[in-house]
């Protein structure tokens, strides 16, 4: 396969379970979807996230042969190194688009609605991007044809539909993104029998059900298994939408997952080379990411989440002091 690195593949539905038809035509190219327009504010430099990379790099655990029917052992794909990355040049905010809005789709339960909002909160402090909450929709917004009796028993609603009828007319001028959870379960077309979520790369938008991400009433480790698994799936999938690629060579929040227990081995955390992405797209300074996403994990008990924040916050460099303001009195 060609390494063009304008061709490189970005799977945009990466949780799949159960599949029917492998490699079914669900594979979108990562160009540029946002019209070009001023970057994010250059706050952190090429070279400083070279030197990012070498000093994390002791830290990460490689990724290991994969195991039989997990993502890579399914699918071929190129790596995507930080040089990569920033030779395609990838979508990135600008001054008027800069918002993620996060869409409450359907009737959820409490439990399902606090994970929803703690996902929001996390996902500001992630992208270091302003966050807002559209209204609830309804689930009567899909209609009958998009929607099918499960193979597992209820119903299952037409991501497409979704995706291109839901959310792209409502798209707000200022959003960068908009992603949708949903408690109902998911399927993406014939060959399939469900998904956990999809997104449109190019349309900007994505769905995400938690009807598979365990149980938030069943007790607390229940509810924070839940809660890690949709924080893993909100920031995976939307890295794709700023033109992460998957990760092939560490283990991070960027490798594809083909199941939920291949999901659940990887970590919520970047390696230092997505890490690297991430804050050239987004003009977020590191120790920020890092901070904000370790204070996160600290007040929610993901501990072992923490603990990976804080070790790659103390490996990194000490910040410049600001020069002393001097005055002239
Ligand atoms: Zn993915
Ligand atoms: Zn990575």
């Amino acid at each position: 396969m060609a390494r063009g690195i304008r061709s490189i593949k970005i799977l945009g539905m990466c949780l799949v379970a159960a599949l029917l038809l492998a490699g079914g035509g669900l594979v979108v190219l990562a160009r540029r979807q946002v019209p070009a327009a001023e970057p994010a504010p250059d706050v952190v430099s090429v070279a400083e996230l070279d030197q990012l990379i070498v000093r994390l790099r002791p830290l990460q655990t490689p990724l290991g042969k994969p195991r039989p029917f997990d993502w890579l052992a399914m699918y071929h794909e190129p790596e995507q190194t930080f040089r990569q990355y920033l030779a395609s040049e990838p979508v990135q905010p600008d001054r008027v688009r800069r918002v993620l809005y996060v869409q409450p789709l359907g009737a959820m339960t409490l439990k399902q609605r606090e994970i929803v909002d703690l996902t929001a909160e996390f996902m500001q402090r992630y992208f270091g991007l302003p966050v807002t909450a559209m209204p609830d929709l309804s689930l009567n917004e899909v209609p009958a044809k998009a929607q099918r009796p499960s193979p597992f028993g209820g119903r299952q609603i037409l991501t497409g539909y979704v995706l291109d009828r839901v959310l792209k007319p409502r798209l707000p001028d200022d959003a960068v993104a908009c992603i949708a959870f949903t408690a109902a379960d998911l399927w993406p077309g014939e060959g399939w029998n469900f998904v956990f979520g999809q997104a449109s790369l190019r349309g900007r938008v994505g769905v995400w059900s938690l009807a598979r991400q365990g149980d938030p009433a069943a007790g607390p480790d229940g509810w924070r298994l839940c809660l890690l698994r949709t924080l893993k799936v909100a920031t995976h999938e939307t890295g794709h939408m700023f033109g992460m690629g998957h990760c092939t060579l560490w283990e991070c929040n960027m490798c594809g997952s083909n199941s939920l227990p291949e999901a659940d081995r990887h970590p919520l955390a970047l390696c230092p080379e997505c890490l690297a992405k991430l804050c050239w797209c987004l003009g977020v300074r590191p120790e920020e990411h890092l901070r904000r996403v370790s204070e996160f994990c600290a007040a929610q008990g993901l501990e072992t989440e923490r603990q990976a924040a804080a070790a790659a916050l103390k490996a990194l460099p000490a910040p410049v002091p600001e020069p002393a303001a001097t005055s002239r009195e």
